[in-house]
């Protein structure tokens, strides 16, 4: 048996049989020397190899516009721009000329030299460009090649496919059907694929560096996409608790169809509200299917990572037009930029912090860039009339801050309402409640903001003084830890003491295991990612208030994280049937 850690790209636990995909044409490029007179035959063979692509790519373009959305279809837009690209194919003719080495060799130079180039840059954008390249670069070869593409739309039977790096025109491809889990060397959660993969909710791990040198075709593999790692060739007592939890997803899933128009309410009545993370538009659809109330945070800086353009303020509104439409008359958070900690966008952020996490991060960096910040507050308000937007600031750590980003807020208004632009003047704004300041201030706060939204995940990591990110002290990240269930409660008093809404957005939203608590607390809303939203309700329509409500006053006064632990798996033990 042996596990590999990779980055989690789409949720879902996947078991199967792995399908080595690897497209070996860049390991046999030949390579001749051509005669004068030649130049020219190989410059026509290129010329109609790709023409021969361009009709590829226009087929996967009509059929990403018919099947996907826009943002897949850019994908294939770019591939089409690029061949047609004159500076380039005049750069392979120079080539060509100047080498007398055969087309192929010269396609596959140029190539290099410019996917070398864009991995050298820190950039991250830049870097997930290579793969672009590297798709087009690949098509013209079969083309000049005369190889038949080995299709991912032939697979004859349900496998897990284990890749190096799977292009986007074989994602868009590849039978979803019998494509059960995607387990990638390269990639991050932002690359194509698991934009891609998310899109088509198939579990998937990436970045896993050598999953297809260590792991042979026919290997049974896992991939838990929640946990972000896989496992090969899983002993049996592994193999039997992933077929128990493939089992139960799958049967939560079946339960999902009728729970899925039920309310989150308790036995004795108490009626919450259960709303979806997002990262890119796409994801809206998916988070309606799961039975999502609303959108409780859409991750908005993800808009910056999207390969193909700049986030201006023309794009930023169509994104963010995509969401409220899709999501109807149901309410949709977005949260104004978070960049910055363990989210650097090197274009925006070229500058290196000793203390990233503790630096210029979130509303920081927005009211420092105060037109970029108007940009998107711009893009957000002319949004705000086709649906029910709310705005959420990020990373508040005082009134200060708020009343800052309140102040640039009106300084948009009034500037579209000078051009003339639609926006909805009655707009809740609210503020994540994440630093320990902002708990400790909240009482302060809620006389500013017209609702709260908890990050647990940045308020575990600032008031244990834990890195989010750093493996070696995961282990002291304990959202029961009694500080942060005490931040927890004190947030949620003072937003009921000053009559707004208490909501969550961090990890421990969806965690099955804090839900009762969470709902003892007096929390109102939890925001989480889609596919946990089923069994968060199905937990909250089996308990009551009242008995919640004596959980969360014992937990409260416990004196460690391991009591609490300890308490609420007790709690659920008695009360909620497996
Ligand atoms: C959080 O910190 O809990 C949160 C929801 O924000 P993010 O994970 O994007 O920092
Ligand atoms: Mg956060």
């Amino acid at each position: 048996m042996k596990e590999f850690k990779g980055i989690s790209a789409s949720s879902g636990v996947a078991i199967g049989k792995a399908f080595l995909y690897v497209d070996d044409v860049f390991s046999q490029i030949p390579r001749y020397t051509i005669t004068r007179d030649e130049v020219e035959l190989e410059w026509a063979r290129f010329l109609e190899a790709v023409l021969a692509a361009e009709t590829e790519v226009l087929e996967l373009l009509e059929r990403a516009n018919r099947e996907m959305g826009e943002e897949q279809a850019k994908i294939f837009e770019s591939h089409l721009m690029m061949l047609r690209d004159e500076d380039l194919k005049d750069q392979i003719q120079t080539k060509l000329h100047k080498s007398s080495q055969n087309i192929e060799w010269v396609l596959w130079d140029i190539s290099r030299e410019l996917t070398q180039k864009l991995s050298n840059s820190s950039d991250a954008y830049l870097q997930e460009r290579v793969v672009d390249i590297f798709d087009v670069s690949r098509r013209i070869l079969h083309k000049l090649l005369f190889i038949k593409k080995v299709s991912l739309a032939d697979l004859q039977e349900e496998v897990i496919l284990v890749t190096h790096n799977l292009l986007p025109s074989d994602a868009l491809v590849m039978n979803k059907r019998l494509v059960k889990g995607i387990a990638m060397d390269m990639g991050g959660p932002t690359s194509h694929t698991a934009i891609l993969a998310r899109a088509f909710e198939i579990p998937a791990v990436l970045g896993l560096s050598r999953a297809t040198t260590e792991i042979k075709n026919g290997d049974l593999v896992i991939v838990d996409g929640n946990a972000g790692h896989i496992i090969c060739n899983p002993n049996k007592e592994v193999l039997e608790r992933y077929q128990r939890m493939a089992v139960q997803l799958k049967k939560m899933a079946e339960d999902l169809k009728s729970l899925r128009d039920l309310p989150a309410e308790t036995t004795d009545g108490c009626r919450v509200t259960l709303k979806a993370n997002i990262e890119i538009p796409e994801e809206a659809p998916l988070a309606l299917q799961h039975g999502a109330e609303g959108i409780g945070l859409y991750r908005s800086e993800f808009l910056f990572l999207t390969p193909g353009q700049s986030a201006d303020e023309e794009r930023q509104y169509r994104a963010y037009k995509q969401v409220l439409e899709g999501m109807g008359s149901l309410p949709v958070t977005i949260r104004t930029l978070d960049v910055g900690g363990d989210k650097i966008i090197p274009d925006l952020q070229a500058t290196e912090e000793k203390n990233p996490l503790l630096g210029w991060r979130a509303i920081r960096f927005c009211l420092a860039h105060k037109e970029f910040f108007k940009t998107q507050l711009k893009a957000l308000l002319r949004s705000s009339v086709h649906g029910n937007l709310k705005i959420m600031f990020p990373m508040i750590s005082g009134i200060e801050e708020l009343e800052a980003a309140l102040a640039v807020l009106e300084e948009s208004k009034a500037e579209l309402a000078a051009s003339g632009k639609a926006f909805s003047e009655k707009l809740d704004v609210g503020a994540m409640i994440e630093i320990p300041s902002a708990a400790m201030t909240a009482d302060i706060l809620a006389k500013k903001a017209a609702f709260f939204s908890i990050g647990t995940n940045d308020l575990v990591q600032y008031s244990l003084a834990v890195d989010r990110g750093n493996e070696r002290i995961a282990y002291l990240a304990q959202p029961f830890h009694p500080a942060v269930l005490r931040f927890i409660k004190r947030t949620i008093d003072a937003a009921h003491e000053e009559g707004i809404p208490a909501a969550m957005c961090g990890e421990l939203a969806g965690n099955p295991h804090a839900t009762a608590l969470l709902l003892g607390l007096g929390l109102d809303e939890f925001s989480m990612s889609a596919a946990s939203i089923p069994l968060v309700k199905k937990i909250i329509r089996s308990v009551s208030l009242k008995d919640c409500q004596a959980l969360a006053s014992a937990a409260l006064a416990c004196s460690s994280y391991v009591e609490v632990e300890n308490l609420v798996t007790q709690w659920m033990r008695q009360r909620i049937a497996s």
